[in-house]
Parts: structure tokens; sequence; C-alpha cells
């Protein structure tokens, strides 16, 4: 079987006969093998191709899966085609462009890495929105950004790329980067001056057509720094919906595009202070509030039923009226329908033993711990009255 994509990374339709047709059991679907073909079966961390098979008596048929078998690259169809039969295969070209514009930027990002930091790549992942390198030794961000840049200038600069099998003795003293040990059939992908790599994949002819090259993430993972990168197509894409993102965010901010991290902080800072102003008249509005209940002397326990108000000054108040209250110190807050939110307090009893009354009269959830219990219950303002008296 003459494997046509090591031959032409360009070649997206060709013709060949069938060689082979079988029933593969598990997958239920066909495998059929040609006598040469240009469809890329997954390999050095790259997906198949897809695309289609136009038999010469038949109708076309989608290839949904290519995986090569004992040196045989395998075609999986949901129907058989005979054989001896010609066809004209065709691939999904859009899906080979952007995997070889993903795999030929990490080559070039590997290759700068691995002469730059001496760190080797030990997990490529190619997915269909991600692409992940995973390089053994830690790397700054700002390293790696200034790698983004020499990787870009090695794309401005066009250089041809080169993929052949070099002879067992040309093989011996060149230095090569690596995962597997193989020892034949080794396929070797040079971008002269950048990297000279092992893989069997199918890559750009020159590094212009990656396009653009950038690196999205950096987190530490075992020891060393998983990378996130977008090249071509995906950068582009990548680009558009971050500078659609920051348009708005910086219109509604009313920044500068390039200054929306410093107005979102000093935005936050001013947010966090209108809380901290709220809690505190919220606090004291609560307290105007809780006059209006009977004096501790008349009544040792507290209930507050009120609309949503802020937590924290809920607390707050509940804190002040404990010291006053030697009983419960109850908040609900919420409505008869939507139900109530509930913190109680107190200073002197266990505040899980009202929990579980409230479990036993109307289902109430929550917890907490003996100086204070939270949680929620569907019921009426007139039965949690009717609790607070009979307690
Ligand atoms: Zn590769």
């Amino acid at each position: 079987m003459r494997k046509l994509y090591n031959e032409d990374s360009f070649l997206f339709e060709f013709e060949a006969v069938v060689t082979g047709c079988s029933y593969h059991d598990k997958k239920k679907l066909y495998e059929i093998s040609l006598n040469q073909t240009a469809f890329f079966p997954e390999g050095g961390g790259q997906p198949s191709d897809l695309g289609y098979l136009y038999p010469e008596n038949q109708e076309a048929l989608i290839v949904l899966d290519v995986q090569e078998k004992e040196n045989q690259v395998i075609h999986y169809l949901e129907k058989p085609i005979p054989v001896d039969e010609k066809l004209i295969g065709k691939i999904d070209s859009c899906r080979r462009l952007d995997f070889m514009q993903q795999h030929t930027g990490e080559h070039i990002l590997s290759g700068l890495v691995n002469k730059h930091f001496g760190a080797d790549n030990v997990g490529f992942h190619l997915g269909l929105s991600e692409v992940t390198l995973d390089f053994n030794k830690p790397l700054e961000l700002s390293s790696l950004r200034q790698l983004e840049m020499l990787a870009n200038q090695a794309i401005w600069q066009d250089i041809p790329i080169q993929a052949e099998f070099p002879k067992e003795e040309v093989l011996v003293n060149l230095d090569y980067r690596s995962k597997l040990e193989l020892t034949e059939d080794i396929r070797i992908v040079t971008i002269p001056g950048f990297d000279t790599c092992a893989c069997c994949a199918p890559h750009l002819k020159s590094t212009g057509q990656v396009g653009l090259l950038k690196i999205t993430n950096v987190q530490a993972h075992r020891g060393g720094v998983r990378v996130n990168i977008l090249c071509g197509r995906r950068a582009l894409e990548d680009y558009t919906k971050k500078q659609d993102n920051i348009f708005s965010i910086s219109a509604s901010l009313s920044s500068k595009q390039d200054e929306t991290a410093y107005a979102v902080s000093r935005l936050k800072e001013e947010t966090l202070q209108i809380k901290e102003e709220n809690n505190i008249l919220q606090t004291k509005l609560l307290l105007e509030i809780a006059k209006t209940l009977p004096s501790p002397e008349a009544s040792c326990h507290a209930l507050l039923i009120i609309p949503p108000m802020n937590d924290i000054a809920i607390r707050n108040m509940i804190n002040e009226l404990t010291l006053q209250y030697s009983g419960y110190v109850a908040v609900f807050w919420g409505d008869d329908v939507n139900g109530y939110r509930y913190l109680i307090g107190s200073k002197n009893r266990d505040c899980r033993e009202i929990g579980t009354l409230l479990k036993e009269k109307f289902n109430a959830k929550g917890g907490g711990k003996a100086p204070m219990i939270q949680g929620t219950a569907v019921t009426t303002g007139e039965t949690l009255k009717e609790i607070w008296i009979s307690l």
C-alpha cells in the first residue's frame, strides 16, 4: 500500500483500487484497504482524516475513521466496496489543514523549548478545540512568551519543511527529538534552524502556512508545565472571540481596551465598599425593625419575618439580639409563596433542637452548630408565629 500522505501532504484527492474488504464485528463497520491512499490514519498525536470514497459503480461513501493495522491503512465505512473496484478518494481538506497548522506549530514551539530550556515534550494532545503540549520542566510564562515570539518569527520566515525517511547510516548521526524508541521506518520532520523530530503525521510545506501561533494558557503539570496553543485559523477565531469580549467590556466600563483589567479591579473595589456600606445600613435598619419585637422581659424568644435582605446584616443583627434575648433569636426572610431562608441564634440554648422541631413541623432543610443554625423552609408566617408562641 502506497501512503500518499507521506509523499504530498496537500494531496486531498486521489484514485485507488480496493484491495481488501471485510466486516468488523465490534465496530459494526466495513474495513476497506486500497492499493494507495492519501487518508492519514490516526498517529503521532494527530487525529485521522475523514472524507469520502467515490466507487465507480456505487454511491459515495463516508469515511468514518481511518486506522493503521499491520502497516495497512484501514478505511472504516458503513457499506462494503467489492475488491478490485476503482474509486476516487476525497479528504476533508479543512480538517486536515487545521490539524497540520496545529501540529507544525507544536513542532516549532517544542523544538524551541528543547533548544532554549532543554525540556522535552512528553505529551501532545491535538483535539478538535484544544491543543496541549506537556513539557517535563517548569517554565515561566515570560520565557514562553519569548519563545512564542521566536516561533512566530520562524513562521514569518516561511521556512520550507522537510519530511523524509533517512537511511540508517544518516539516522545514526542525526540529532532529533523522539518520543518512541523506534528502530526502523523513522520519518524525520525537519524545520531547518528550529526543529528536527521523528513524526509520522503529515505536516505543512512551509512554516508560513502555520499563519500564527499563540500560547493561550500555561499551568503546572506533573512537575513540568502544560501549555495550550492555538495556530492558524483557530488562533484567528480565538482572537476574534476575545476581541468581541474585550470590546463589550471596555464599552460597558467606558475604559480603553488595554485598560480593562485596571477598570475591572477598580470596579471590584467600589463594589466591595458599597457592599460594606450596605451591610452597615441594613444592620441599622434591621435593629430598628427589631424594636417592634416584644421586650426581652416580656418574651425570652424573638422572631422576625422580613422580606429578603442581606445575609451578613441579618447575622450581625442576630449576634446583637442574642446578647439581649436569652432564648432563640430567629429571622426568616422570604415570603409564603416561595418559602423562607432562616438563621436562628442563641447564647444559652442549643439551636439544633429547634432545627429538629422545624424539620418535624414542615420539613425544613438546613443545619449548623449549637449557637447558630441556618436553612430553608417552605411554610407561612402564621405557622412560624404559632410555633414561636408555643415555645
Ligand atoms: Zn509530530
